[in-house]
């Protein structure tokens, strides 16, 4: 039964052997447990390309691999990655060059596809879900904040940078760009916003009546719910997935207050919000959907 190879590019690297959705064989990962978190940033562009077609040649060591799927944090477009602001030496890879040439059993080239890390994730959870026949969306919240959707389309997508406030003091975007819903929700901003305390302990303060934290926290939702509610005036009503890091703050009952005053108009209405924990398997899994669909469609 042919099988299909899925990576998952994040803070670290896996690569998996995928049948039916499933994966079928131990997750090869690096940097691995007790390496520095850092690692990767400290790899030439090259070597990372080189190392992740390594993995895929071990993992599919005497099997048939029908085509293999990678999701990638940044923009990407066709096989190449033009900007990946958290692994800034990436910038211009042609990662699918270097992946193509992984020597699999037969010698025959299988195809490869590269995708946005967050789609991969948004194929994953539908996969995994049971919604394979229907479109989802997914915000993932961590230091940056993706924006995941599947079915899959070409495009940009890069809704962690949807701009939520007008307010020009509002700069603390990885990105540099002013007013961008990461610059109030992810991890690093928050940080730099309260250099004082910790991301937990701003929601924790706010529950106890801390005016400052409070204020933020509202803002904090609302910039989530703008940014959904924009997506939702663009690409119509549907399920929205949770995940990540920092999904845990996360209200729902406010989200959906928050959202229903944003989107009034009657055919818009009912959009839901779902949390959902997702895992290195979730991504693999998402990465060979992915490809599969392409490769059958063109
Ligand atoms: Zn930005």
């Amino acid at each position: 039964m042919p099988r299909s190879i899925g990576v998952l590019a994040r803070e670290h690297i896996a690569v998996g052997l995928v049948e039916e959705h499933q994966v079928v064989a131990p997750v090869l990962v690096f940097p691995g447990k007790g390496d520095d978190p850092d690692a990767l940033q400290a790899i030439p562009a090259e070597a990372i390309g080189e190392r992740i077609r390594e993995q895929i040649e071990q993992v599919g060591q005497g099997q048939d691999i029908d085509v293999i799927g990678v999701g990638f944090p940044g923009i990407t477009r066709e096989g190449i990655i033009e900007e990946s602001p958290n692994l800034q030496q990436v910038k211009g890879l042609n990662l699918q060059a270097i992946l193509s040439s992984a020597s699999l059993k037969g010698g025959a080239p299988v195809p490869v596809r590269i995708f946005n890390d967050a789609d991969v994730m948004a194929a994953g959870i539908a996969a995994t879900q049971g919604q394979l026949d229907r479109s989802i969306r997914v915000w993932t919240l961590g230091n940056g904040i993706g924006f995941g959707r599947y079915p899959w389309t070409e495009g940009t997508w890069e809704g962690g940078h949807s701009v939520v406030t007008l307010d020009p003091k509002e700069h603390f975007c990885g990105c540099g760009g002013k007013g961008h819903l990461e610059g109030i929700m992810g991890l690093r901003a928050m940080r730099l916003r309260f250099w004082d305390m910790e991301p937990e302990e701003v929601f924790e303060n706010a529950r106890t009546g801390d005016a400052r934290c409070g204020t933020f926290v509202k803002l904090w939702h609302r910039a989530l719910a703008a940014a959904t509610a924009t997506s939702i005036h663009m690409d119509g009503p549907g399920k929205f997935f949770v995940t990540g890091p920092t999904a845990r703050f996360i209200d729902l009952g406010l989200m959906g207050m928050y959202l229903h005053e944003m989107v009034k108009m009657t055919p818009l209405q009912g959009s839901i919000f779902e949390m959902i924990s997702t895992s290195d398997e979730i991504g693999i899994i998402g990465a060979t959907v992915n490809a599969e669909r392409v490769t059958r469609t063109t």
